[in-house]
């Protein structure tokens, strides 16, 4: 959306739910391609699209829902991760990265599946240049103000690009079934990478505070480098000037699996607390 006058009037949060069973449907997929066409067309650019909860993956969900060529119909930019967290997802420019344990980013495969992301379409809704950043919560700050003159009750995606003279971010090892809780399988398998005056892009999500069932409110941070090379899940940064672009999003639809072991989990249980250790690497 360009004009943030229009989207207020036009502001209604709508939420969807739809279970994803297209994973094993490969050949309607690839038969109706005029279809797809029409669909991407109409889609809807100012729709946050998530697949399952954070709440899922934090208990140990890792089984893929959706493929990513699937993923990528809903958005070019997000987060996530993939089947049995093989690493942290970034999506930027409509490509699917993939920055994987070992400290190496590639891109992910199109039949690679996701347990969990959050995707839209990136429009700039707003822009401001950001400066003199010390370390991840003034930049929280500084991104919530502008999110809360829009509305804190709205989605926010923000790309943040720049030079960054500090970058810690982590990625972990593909888990093997019996999977463990997201937070048992980050004690061991976590793995953290201090990078220093790195160009790339933040690509960051904000939820709403009504969020906590479903996501984790506030924002998540993934970063990518310029050269592709490096990425992962933010847990600290620094810089002294960076442009931030915001595409503020009225509409929400979340797509969940249909799968038995799914199904027989208890999704309202309280898990914030290890969402916030597994976010934030703080107890
Ligand atoms: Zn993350």
């Amino acid at each position: 959306m360009k004009k943030l006058s229009a989207f207020i009037l036009a502001a209604a949060l709508l939420l969807s739910f739809t279970a994803c069973s297209s994973q094993q449907d490969t050949k309607a997929e690839s038969a109706d391609k005029t279809a797809k066409a029409e669909k991407a067309e109409t889609t809807n650019r100012e729709t946050i699209y998530q697949v399952a909860l954070l709440q899922s993956l934090t208990q140990g969900y890792y089984d893929g829902i959706i493929k990513v060529s699937e993923l990528k119909e809903h958005g070019d930019i997000g987060i996530g991760t993939f089947e049995g967290v093989n690493g942290e997802m970034i999506v930027l420019d409509g490509k699917v990265y993939q920055a994987l344990g070992d400290g190496t980013v590639q891109k992910a495969a199109d039949d690679e599946t996701v347990p969990f992301s959050n995707v839209t379409f990136f429009d700039s809704d707003e822009k401001e240049e950001i400066s003199k950043i010390k370390d991840i919560n003034a930049l929280k700050d500084i991104l919530t103000k502008t999110v809360e003159k829009n509305g804190k009750n709205m989605f926010c995606f923000v790309k943040l690009s720049g030079e960054f003279e500090k970058m810690n971010v982590r990625s972990e090892l593909k888990q093997k079934k019996p999977y463990k809780t997201l937070d048992k399988a980050l004690a061991t398998d976590q793995r953290e990478f201090n990078y220093k005056n790195i160009k790339g892009t933040v690509v960051a999500l904000y939820c709403p505070d009504y969020m906590d069932g479903l996501n984790t409110p506030g924002w998540h941070f993934h970063f990518i480098s310029d050269d592709k090379e490096k990425g992962g899940h933010i847990l600290e940064l620094a810089f002294d000037k960076a442009e931030a672009e915001y595409d503020i999003t009225p509409e929400f639809d979340m797509c969940l699996s249909d799968n038995g072991d799914f199904q027989k989990m208890e999704l309202a249980k309280d898990v914030s607390g290890a969402i916030k250790k597994v976010e934030t690497n703080e107890d």
